[in-house]
Formats: structure tokens, sequence, C-alpha cells
């Protein structure tokens, strides 16, 4: 099977890709491994951070300093200026695709606030924005012909030297391995925050499959360490209260009836907040019950309703108890904007590190980085494809995959995949959370090792090759385990406290480790890890000097 552009990816950052790189009559395809509403970006509920105005330009340059400020030090100024300078122009291009973003009572496009803002800017559906964005796009995606291809597994790029010629994937209908030739492709596979399973809003199968194949073709990861915990889930279900509860009056209050932190800070300081009061004991809740049902209803309307569905609880009358969850992953494939070190290889959202978010990131600026990179790669890619044949694929690599899908098929085991699974989520929480330490991170590395060691001999009890969902979260589980390495590694090296990373043995900053960390496989599962001195990013001295 044969495109000119392949996009990994089904959410806000794969569909604006594949948008702008069908646009001249390109044959593009986007794959997924689920169906096409699976994504994060569906689940997307608070909204998209813009400035609305072009002109505006001092309320642009305060959407830079608040992304700048949020990423202590870390934020790439380039990457950061594209992604608010393009804000305005990302809504009204939404826009025209048929979303249709809450208004005033002017009739304009109405915004509320969010952590880390110093104004209002987060423009909003309800609290189903992300569904609303991802339905349009893909009814765009669908008018201009992109193909989809979906419950497709991507296992690993193929490419000639240091040049891309397309990707390997597993079909769920038949367990079959597949080559896919493209002359470009885009990786828009999300983050990694699912490998915190039981403490996570993501679903557990976002564990970063696209940088475990990213470090075995040989790219780097960066910024790794910096996984970003939402304060607010469900205690039982981890699901999310988005910030829209805070930004439309909620309030945070311990078993003392006390509030004690300014619910509007940045998660990573509202998250430890919460932390420490139950470190101490304390229950903590959201308190929304000054606010009119009318209100609650119109505003948040899922979180009433799942409040109600999921835990008994009616919030315009009673307290929602929470807990810290992990959110979002900063680090990802490296990139300059969304050119990697592979030809033909763009990396969009949030599968992607390009020093948009650096330490932090803020709320409302991911579904702004999906659009605006994803966009951007497409452009990138149609670009890039023009004058460009078609490499050969090397089916060596094509066998290796399918020998590996033999073997986890046809041998025996005692092991259970979701045993691991969940023990790697309970190991992360616990020793790689939202604070860590030299000790708790070398507990964690020799467990990962145990891990490792044991999901060599994990193999499919059911051995119908139809549909087999066991056989993908056995791939799923064996990259969460590089990428929690990889998490583990940058986490330990990082002896300093820098946003969402808090090492409670190195309570403060240190302006020496003022640089990306990056990872790298050197050879098949040995990661090297190190800062990247040579890229002192401008924002850093900024961030210093104020
Ligand atoms: C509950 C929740 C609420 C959120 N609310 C907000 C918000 O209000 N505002 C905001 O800015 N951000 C929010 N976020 C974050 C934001 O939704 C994500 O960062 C963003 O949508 C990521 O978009 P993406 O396109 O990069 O990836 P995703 O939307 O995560 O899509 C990833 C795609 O990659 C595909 N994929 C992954 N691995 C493979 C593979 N091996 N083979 C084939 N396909 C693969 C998946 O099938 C999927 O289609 C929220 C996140 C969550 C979980």
């Amino acid at each position: 099977m044969i495109y000119d552009v392949i996009v990994v990816g089904g959410g806000v950052a794969g569909l604006m890709a594949a948008i702008e790189a069908c646009s001249s009559n390109n044959k593009v395809a986007i794959i997924t491994k689920g169906n096409l509403f699976k994504s994060n970006s569906s689940m997307a509920s608070g909204g998209i951070n813009a400035v609305l105005d072009y002109g505006d330009e001092d309320a642009i340059a305060e959407h830079i300093e608040d992304t700048l400020k949020g990423s202590y030090g870390l934020g790439n100024e380039k990457s950061i200026t594209t992604l608010c300078k393009n804000a305005p122009h990302i809504i009204q291009k939404l826009s025209y695709y048929g979303v249709e973003f809450d208004k005033n009572e002017k009739g304009e496009i109405a915004q509320r606030s969010f952590g880390g803002g110093s104004r209002k800017r987060t423009c909003y559906v309800g609290d189903k924005t992300g569904s609303a964005i991802t339905q349009a796009l893909i009814k765009r995606a669908k008018s201009l012909g992109v193909t989809f291809l979906v419950n497709t597994f991507i296992m690993n790029l193929t490419y000639r030297g240091k040049r891309v010629s397309g990707v390997i994937a597993l079909r769920r209908f038949d367990s079959s391995v597949v080559a896919y030739l493209a002359k470009a492709v885009i990786l828009a596979g999300g983050g990694y925050a699912g490998i915190y399973r039981g403490y996570s809003t993501n679903a557990s199968d976002y564990s970063g499959d696209m940088l475990a194949v990213a470090l075995r073709s040989g790219l780097a990861l960066q910024d790794m360490e910096f996984v970003q915990f939402h304060p607010t889930g469900f205690i039982k279900t981890s699901y999310l209260v988005s910030e829209a509860a805070r930004g439309e009056g909620g309030y945070l209050i311990n078993s003392d009836g006390e509030r004690f932190v300014d619910e509007l800070s940045t998660r990573d300081i509202v998250s430890r907040a919460i932390s420490k009061e139950m470190e101490e004991g304390k229950e903590v809740f959201i308190d929304l019950r000054h606010l009119s049902q009318e209100h609650i209803e119109q505003k948040l309307p899922s979180l009433y309703k799942s409040a109600y569905n999921q835990a008994g609880i009616d919030i315009t009358k009673e307290l929602l108890p929470i807990k810290p969850v992990a959110h979002y992953s900063m680090g990802g494939i490296q990139a300059d904007m969304t050119k990697t070190t592979m030809s033909g290889l763009f990396v969009c959202g949030e599968s992607a590190a390009n020093g948009v978010h650096g330490a932090n990131r803020l709320g409302g600026n991911s579904l702004l980085e999906a659009a605006v990179f994803g966009e951007i790669a497409g452009i990138d890619a149609r670009n890039y494809i023009r004058n460009k044949e078609l490499l050969p694929i090397d089916y060596n690599q094509v066998i290796k995959e399918i020998t590996l899908v033999d073997r986890i098929f046809d041998q025996e085991t005692t092991k259970n995949f979701n045993a691991i699974r969940t023990s790697l989520g309970n190991m992360m929480f616990e020793k790689v959370g939202i604070n860590r330490d030299e000790e708790s991170l070398t507990n964690a590395f020799s467990y990962l090792s145990y891990l490792r060691s044991e999901v060599k001999s994990l193999h499919c009890v059911n051995k119908e090759r139809t549909n087999n969902v066991e056989l993908i979260s056995i791939l799923e589980l064996r990259n969460a385990l590089e990428v929690a390495e990889a998490v583990v590694l940058s986490a330990q090296k990082r002896t300093e406290s820098r946003g969402a990373h808090h090492r409670s043995d190195y309570d403060d900053m240190n302006s020496e480790m003022s640089f990306p960390m990056v990872v790298t496989e050197f050879k098949p599962n040995f990661f090297r890890v190190g800062f990247e001195k040579n890229r002192l990013v401008d924002s850093l001295r900024r961030f210093i000097k104020g």
C-alpha cells in the first residue's frame, strides 16, 4: 500500500496535519490504533487558548510571556512564539471547519480563565471542546479524501540511511504485519501519561508507542522527566475534573474546610499543594456548591453528569473528593518545530518535544499546540514530497516484526500482561510521581529491569489471530517499559526541582541544569542520557533575569 504522506494518529495534531498535507491532491492516509473517535483529543474538555484579535500585539506578547514563564526556563522561544502568534488564525480556521465555540452576550467567542494565564483566553465548547474540534476535523478530512486506516497498530518505521520510507503496521483484524510505503511520515501518536495506569486521566493505551518507535529508529527523546500531574481527578476512576471547574469559580478545600492554595496557580503548584495535604492525612475536595445549578449545567455539563454517574455525587449540593493524576507528558520526540533528524519524518502534538512547554504546560495550550504544529507538519510534509520518489522498503525490517509477532503467539506463558501493566502504573505513581528522590528513582529503575525481563516471556494466552487485543496490549507494554525507563533515567539525572519535576532531595532549581535532557538508544536496550548543553535556550536567560 502506497501513499504520499502517512500520518500516524487521528487526534487534533494528526487530523490537522492530514488536512494540510492533502490540500494539493496528494494521497494521504491517517493510521490510528483504535477507532477514529478514540483519542485524548476527543476527551479534552476545558478549552483551547488563543488571543482572538490578530492586531492585539500586547495580548499576544502576554500569551508568549505566560507560556515562557510556565516552562520554567526550558521553553524554546521560537516554538512558543509560533504557537501564540498562530492562535488567532487557528481559532478562525476551526470555526470555518464548523467548530461552534460558545459565545458571550455580545455574540463573540467567549473565553474563560485557565491556570497560569494572566487573562481570560481559553475558548471552549462547554466542557466538550476536544470532541467538538475532533468531529469537525474528521468531517473536513473525509471531505478532502483522506484515507482512514483504523485499528492498525504501528510497530516501527522503515527507512533507508537517514530517510524514512514508510511504516510497519499490525492489522488488528487478522494480526497480519503489513508495510505501508510513503514519501513522508508524520508522527502524531500522542503522549505517555497512560503509563501511570490507575493514576491517569489518559486511557492506558496512551503509553508512548511513537516515542519507543522513535528511539528504536535512532531518534532522540527530550524532556522525558516532565510529566504533568493534573490537580483534580476523581478518586476512584481518575476521571478528569477539568480546570474549567476552577476557571468557573470552583474552590479547593481540605477536610478541615480550609482553602489552602490559589486554585488558578499552575498545575505543578496546585498538585504539590494537594499532595502535601494528603500526606498530612487530609482529604481534598473541589467545592462548586456556591455556583448556581444553571451555571453548572451550562458550563460544566459533562462533569455534572460524570460526578453523579461515577461517584454518586451531586456537585451542586455536595463536595467532590479529588486526587492529582498524571495527565500530560511534556517529553517527546526531539524536534526543531516539526522536523526530526530523519529526512521526511515530521512530528507534532503531544508526541513531539520542540520546547513549546518546557518543564510544564499551561492548561489550554496543548490543543493549541496540536492544531498549530499539526498544521505546520502537514505543510512541511507537503513541501518535502515535491519531486521526491518513493524509497523501496527494506523487507528485513518487516520480517523482524513478523518474527516477533509469531514468537508472541507461538509460545506458552503463565504470566499476565494486565498484572504487569498495573504494577508499572502503581510503581510509576509511587516512585516517579509528583515527588521523586534518588532512592525512589533507583528503586524504580531496578523494578523496571525486572519488568523488562518479565515482558520478554509474555505470550498470548489466546492464540486466535482475529481481533487479538492481547497481542496489541503486549506490544504496547513493551513500548511502555522503554518509555518508562527514559522517564526514570532523565529524572535521575536532573538533580534539581523544576516545573513538573519535583525532587524532594533537591528542592531548588539549579541554573546549571537549564538545558533540555535528551535520551537516545545507542544499542538495543541501552540508553544514553544527558543535558543538551549546546542549545542554551533563549528564554532561560529571560527567566533567570525575570
Ligand atoms: C481527559 C483529558 C482532558 C484534556 N483537556 C484538555 C483541554 O481542555 N485543553 C487542552 O489544551 N488540552 C487538554 N488535554 C490534553 C490534550 O487533549 C492532548 O494533549 C492533545 O489532544 C493531544 O493531541 P494529539 O493529536 O497529539 O494526540 P492524541 O489526541 O492523543 O491522539 C493520538 C493518536 O495516535 C494514535 N496512536 C497512538 N499510538 C499508535 C500506534 N502505535 N499505532 C497507530 N496509532 C497510534 C491514537 O490511536 C490516536 O489516534 C486533555 C487531555 C485529557 C486526557
